[in-house]
């Protein structure tokens, strides 16, 4: 439930009917714009009545919201969120691109992705320490190793990184990462949200393979309701029923839909969402004319000895021509 304020409403006025909702059972997110204070109800509104709070005096309209993810609503939150990278951003008005490897193989290798990546315009770098494979039998990653590695790359081209997690237990190894990636499969592993809700670090929270946009939202919000609010969601594709051609199916009209919905930046993974490198360049084009606030790719020295996603991987030329053919279509 949200209620909005009358213009001129004072501070003592606002402080007292805290004081009252909150003396309710319910806790309060407050926003206050240049022209309007919204206070949002959080918790069981059930208990509020709504006449009753429509009745006071410096309240101008009183709405039940049906949408049960609160803070990461746009309703609450009216402008977008920008999430502070380091020395770059997401969700302002630069175009965020993450670049890299799927997987971190060795230190000359993100070392030289990263150079490359850099040149062409990336303003981030991405690569897999800790990888969530889908057979036991494949290659793992290399741990806290390719933090390491990736550490060393960021120290030489200044691009700031981009590493998922799988396990609450490591957080102590992503004391120096500048975004953490919550991967398609862990989506809805809320204990590790829930920790991560703790971290004051930006969060990259992929969309599960199979989940509805409430559902993704709702995910968000466990991380939210923890205090952390950095987050950047990522669009990576969806299972279908039609697999032959294209990994996953690219949901590009939940772009536009979450800009509705949230204030939060949504990006988009042009690889994992087609696994062919081919692809990548039309998706990603689509992606910026969509509204993405950036882009996530995978980039490969030699895609074809990658030990990890080689076929939808990107060389670095391709990726710079990617670079170039999505510019006129920026929105931002
Ligand atoms: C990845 O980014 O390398 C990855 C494993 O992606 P996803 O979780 O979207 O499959
Ligand atoms: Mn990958």
């Amino acid at each position: 439930m949200i209620a909005v304020l009358k213009t001129g409403t004072t501070q003592k006025q606002i402080d007292s009917l805290i004081g009252w909702i909150e003396s309710q059972g319910l806790s309060v997110h407050l926003s206050a714009g240049e022209y309007q204070t919204i206070v949002g109800l959080i918790g069981d509104t059930t208990k509020i009545d709504e006449d009753l709070l429509q009745s006071l005096d410096i309240v101008e309209t009183v709405k039940r919201i049906s949408e049960p993810f609160k803070s990461a609503n746009r309703k609450f939150h009216p402008d977008n969120t920008v999430v502070s990278v380091e020395n770059t951003s997401v969700g302002g008005n630069i175009f965020a691109v993450m670049a890299g490897p799927c997987s971190v193989e060795s230190e000359e290798q993100v070392i030289e992705i990263a150079k490359a990546v850099k040149a062409a315009g990336a303003t981030m770098l991405r690569g897999g320490a800790f990888k969530p494979r889908t057979s036991p039998y494949d290659f793992q990653g290399l741990k806290a190793e390719g933090i390491e590695y990736l550490l060393e790359a960021k120290k030489i081209t200044g691009l700031p990184i981009v590493t998922e997690i799988m396990n609450a237990a490591h957080l102590p190894l992503f004391e120096n990462v500048d975004v953490i990636q919550v991967g398609a499969r862990n989506m809805q592993n809320f204990e590790l949200l829930k920790e991560l809700g703790r971290t004051n670090k930006p969060i990259l929270l992929k969309r599960g393979m199979s989940a509805t946009i409430k559902e993704w939202l709702m995910s968000a919000e466990y991380i939210m309701a923890g205090g952390n609010e950095n987050i950047i969601l990522c669009e990576r594709g969806i299972r279908s029923f039609d697999a032959q051609y294209t990994r996953n199916v690219l949901d590009l009209s939940a772009i536009p839909v979450l800009h509705e919905l949230t204030h939060l930046p949504v990006i988009v993974d042009p690889s994992h969402a087609t696994g062919a490198s081919r692809l990548v360049k039309p998706m990603a084009m689509a992606a910026a004319a969509c509204g993405a606030d950036g882009l996530m790719i995978e980039v490969h020295n030699n895609p074809r000895a990658a030990l990890c996603d080689g076929p939808q991987s990107l060389t670095p030329e391709q990726f710079a021509d990617v670079m170039e053919s999505v510019a006129p279509f920026i929105t931002k």
